[in-house]
């Protein structure tokens, strides 16, 4: 006879497991091309936990999953936290050649697709839940790394305990009642907000798939049926839609709530949202991914946007402290500008296998795991505020992206001698990138049909939005007094 699972409690997922068994007719997925009712997921990742259990991999070692917005990324997640390995996940449109490095990075024994995922639920059998504590991986989100290699940030169970419990406290989630808009992929930290928040509570999670997303008049069709109440994007995807007029509480008759992270939130963004959508909130939440999606928050009223032309990333959430500090990490005084540290238990505790990258930016303070982030930050009036990069990390659309990631694949081809990438400005943000390139020898055609060639090259080494939009032919770079390649000179090229 089989054997009883028994299950240890275990806070999240055991919370996440009660909402199966009360409601599992209920859909926790869908999208344009599927949906999951809570019922099959939590049987369904059961069964994966036991085949994960039954595969012999190295304990707690991280097993990537390699998806878009499939509900087997679902499974896949809890199958993963259930029988205690980290998940990694990494999007489809990850070219190849960089999903093999992330895994390789990762140290993976396992990679799972859909398909895989659906082949081993079908020979696992539930096991007892492996109870991880607090310090245990649970996932891996690799990102844009300045050297050209995508580093991979740990969270830890208690990290993402944090994080839920606190947006749980302050945005007080109807259980059993939300739908959370799921527009990031899965290898995007923000995505994080929407699905651990929408399982914790017993939601619905609507993820936006790239079809739909390449396509406006879809899009709006999609979100018109999505019963959507809470809205998780970078504010660069509400002002995409923002330009439609139709973008208004009519087609999201049941939206409450606009939860922004990743990028500037802008006055103007703000005003128009709380304008059409006269019943919905509107947050900012300001937070690196090593520090667990989002660590402060603020919610945009009327008053904030009239006192504030720029606006604040508000305060921190409780048990975290996120401070300004100064080059010797003594904190500023209030007006003045610093580096943004946070301090907490959403800090993770470093970045995979790369202990002396980790030991640059995290530390311990007070007790705590802190993290410099390299954001510039000033507090006015007990609020935060994000006043920019120190560093050549930019967000192009809500994507993190280090320059010297893009320069060093750049460089990697055949036919460029050097390469360097800036970004060109619009509206006082960061809009494209621009690659400049000592070719070894300048084959025949126009800058533009050489750079067309480089592009498509370059496609199978960076994801679609870190390809440059356009490439400058030199014979040379301009320098700076001390030899240097003179990075404002291109820059002030491009933005002429
Ligand atoms: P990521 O790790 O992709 O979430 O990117 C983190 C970076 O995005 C932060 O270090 C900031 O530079 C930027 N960021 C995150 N949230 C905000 C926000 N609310 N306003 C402005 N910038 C933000």
């Amino acid at each position: 006879m089989d054997e009883e699972p028994r299950w240890e409690l275990v806070d999240l997922i055991s919370r996440i497991d009660a909402w199966g068994r009360s409601a599992p007719e209920r859909l926790v997925h869908q999208s344009d091309a599927a949906s999951l009712t809570w019922g099959d997921l939590i049987r369904r990742s059961d069964a994966l936990a036991g085949a994960i259990a039954s595969s012999c991999l190295r304990p707690g070692s991280p097993i990537v999953l390699r998806g878009h917005k499939e509900p087997e990324m679902l499974v896949g997640f809890l199958g993963c936290a259930k029988s205690a390995h980290p998940y990694v996940p990494i999007d489809v449109a990850v070219p190849e050649s960089r999903a093999e490095r992330i895994v390789a990075a990762a140290n993976a024994e396992m990679v799972l697709t859909p398909e895989r995922i659906r082949e081993l639920e079908a020979l696992g059998r539930p096991r007892p839940l492996l109870s991880g504590d607090l310090e245990t991986p649970f996932y891996v989100m690799f990102t844009s790394g300045s050297t050209g290699e995508p580093k991979g940030v740990v969270i830890t169970r208690g990290c993402l305990d944090a994080f839920v419990s606190w947006m749980l406290n302050e945005q007080h989630f109807a259980t059993g009642g939300e739908t959370f808009l799921n527009q990031a992929v899965f290898s995007f930290d923000l995505s994080v907000m929407d699905v651990w928040c929408c399982l914790a509570t017993g939601g619905t999670l609507f993820s936006l798939t790239a079809t739909v997303l390449s396509d406006f008049r879809r899009l709006f069709q999609s979100l018109a049926s999505s019963g959507v109440t809470t809205w998780v994007s970078t504010p660069p995807f509400a002002q995409l839609c923002l330009a439609d007029r139709g973008f208004r509480q009519e087609l999201l008759p049941h939206l409450t709530r606009f939860l922004f992270c990743g990028d500037v939130l802008t006055g103007e963004i703000a005003q128009r949202l709380i304008e059409r959508f006269p019943m919905a909130e509107v947050w900012n939440t300001y937070g690196p991914t090593e520090a667990t999606v989002a660590t402060t928050s603020v919610q945009i009223r009327g008053e904030v946007l009239r006192r504030y032309p720029q606006l604040p990333v508000g305060v921190a959430m409780p048990g975290s402290k996120v401070l300004v500090v100064d080059d010797g990490g003594v904190r500023v005084t209030d007006g003045t500008r610093g580096e943004i540290m946070i301090v907490g238990p959403n800090v993770s505790p470093g970045y995979l296998g790369r202990p002396e990258l980790s030991a640059r930016v995290f530390s311990s303070r007070d007790g705590m795991r802190a993290y410099r982030t390299g954001d510039w930050g000033v507090y006015e009036e007990g609020l935060l505020f994000f006043q920019g990069r120190m560093d050549n990390q930019v967000k192009i659309a809500g994507h993190r992206i280090e320059l010297g990631d893009v320069e060093a694949q750049v460089a990697s081809l055949a036919s460029v001698r050097g390469a360097a990438v800036v970004t060109s400005i619009k509206h006082g943000r960061a809009d494209s990138l621009h690659a400049f390139v000592v070719l070894v020898h300048r084959p025949p055609g126009s800058d533009l049909e050489i750079g067309a060639a480089l592009r498509k090259e370059l496609a199978s080494l960076l994801p679609a939005y870190m390809l440059p939009r356009k490439f400058h032919v030199l014979n040379r770079f301009p320098l700076t007094a001390n030899g240097k390649t003179d990075r404002k000179a291109l820059a002030a090229m491009v933005n002429a």
